[in-house]
């Protein structure tokens, strides 16, 4: 006689060693399901509806994960874990019931994500990347070999470009990727500090070829606890390193791809990544690299001074400062627009990819830029976001 076959349930649960606290799937919920206390960021099962809206803003993918139950975990389990809990073994007589579950779940997923305008993908041409190689439990430990101010002495804001190496520890990073840094210490009431996310701005194979090294952009935050750590190491400091992360926001190795990259600030350090993967791999490819870089003066713009050298024909540049003293306030989304013609033609390109990187508030200003260069030309921009978006051409990551 066949068992009876319990009543299943797919629950939604967050990777309490991926996470890193950024309270975005809980600004993101509709339903409010999504909650923390001091220790972790966990879904209430019996609020959670599986709308899937938490999915694509979470920058680490620790939201996308699931557990088949028979009884769902509480919150008060959740709050405890330091990892995520194993699959519980299943009758083999449910096995049919998981299967129809997993494929709900991934029905639902897909329904969402064509309501969120597409389904965020990396380009076709993009290599595999890796991620989560290194968690909190098993962190990488690197060693500092270079931290440079970026922006003049006298500027507002303290931006550095510093250098990580692994040594022969495998470290594999792909452009456009992000690895988190473990600050040492505990906050006020004792508990680790959480890990923060910082984009790669090297290459691939490294800030110096093939040395096992990368480089991060950081900016001083005034009472920061990561970015002040980082931006005051010396050289020979050893740090704890956990990820990479991301799987989307990838630089597309097709030689053809046209790349428009739009930044404020440390946004810029992915863009320096692939500007300097095209220049090593593919100097001549016909795709054209096009950057829109916003900064206050120029004297806080980060790395000013070597994108000054980096040849037009390489890198198309459109430098926008907000607060040069007698000179008209100008965003990267004004000069969108005030480059409409050559904006439009790329736009209609099949080969263009978008990336937006920076502070939370662009994408707004930029998404508008984009609708008034598209109307201009007679194209849907709204759809066209969406064409993009599925076919892994537009990217945005704020923070
Ligand atoms: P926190 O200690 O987290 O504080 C954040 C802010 O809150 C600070 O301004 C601080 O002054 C303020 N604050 C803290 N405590 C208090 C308090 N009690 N009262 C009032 N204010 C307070 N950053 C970069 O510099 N470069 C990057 O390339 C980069 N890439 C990123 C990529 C991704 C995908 C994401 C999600 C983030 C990225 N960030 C990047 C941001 C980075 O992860 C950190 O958020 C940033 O460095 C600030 O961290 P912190 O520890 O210094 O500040």
């Amino acid at each position: 006689m066949n068992a009876p076959t319990r009543e299943l349930l797919k629950q939604h649960v967050i990777d309490p060693e991926i996470c890193i606290r950024c309270n975005t799937c809980e600004e993101t919920c509709p339903v409010d399901a999504v909650t923390h206390d001091g220790n972790n960021y966990v879904v209430d099962a019996s609020i959670c509806n599986h709308c899937m809206d938490c999915i694509s803003p979470c920058p680490t993918g620790s939201i996308d994960n699931w557990r088949v139950v028979t009884t769902p975990y509480s919150l008060a389990e959740q709050f405890s874990w330091s990892e995520l809990p194993a699959q519980e073994e299943l009758e083999a007589a449910d096995s049919g019931t998981i299967e129809a579950l997993e494929q709900e779940i991934e029905g639902l997923l897909e329904e969402a994500r064509k309501g969120l305008g597409g389904k965020p993908v990396a380009p076709h041409s993009a290599s595999k990347p890796t991620v989560n190689l290194y968690n909190r439990n098993k962190p990488a430990t690197a060693t500092v070999t270079g931290n440079f101010r970026l922006t003049e002495a006298g500027a507002e804001s303290d931006v550095r470009h510093i250098i990580l190496d692994f040594g022969d520890l495998p470290f594999p990073v792909l452009e456009g990727q992000s690895i988190g840094i473990v600050p040492p210490g505990t906050t006020a009431d004792g508990k680790p500090h959480l890990v923060r996310l910082y984009s790669v701005a090297s290459a691939r194979d490294g800030e110096k070829p093939n040395a096992g090294n990368l480089a991060l952009t950081v900016k001083r935050e005034p009472g920061g606890v990561c970015s002040n750590y980082l931006c005051d190491l010396p050289r020979g400091a050893k740090v704890e390193v956990t990820g990479p992360f991301g799987a989307t926001f990838l630089y597309p190795n097709d030689p053809a791809a046209n790349i428009i990259m739009i930044c404020t600030g440390t946004g810029s350090a992915p863009f320096r990544a692939f500007t300097e993967r095209r220049r090593r791999d593919m100097p001549d490819a016909p795709g054209r690299l096009l950057l829109f870089f916003g900064a206050r003066r120029p004297e806080e713009l980060p790395y000013f001074g070597p994108l000054q050298k980096v040849p037009e024909k390489l890198l198309g540049k459109h430098f926008c400062y907000s607060r040069v003293p007698g000179q008209p306030r100008t965003y990267v989304q004004d000069r969108i627009r005030s480059e409409a013609a050559t904006v439009a033609a790329l736009l209609n390109d099949p080969n263009t990819h978008v990336y937006v990187c920076g502070l939370k508030g662009m994408e707004s200003g930029v998404n508008e830029a984009f609708a008034d260069v598209c109307r201009g030309a007679s194209v849907d921009w709204a759809a066209l976001r969406v064409t993009m978006r599925e076919a892994g051409r537009y990217h945005v990551e704020t923070y």
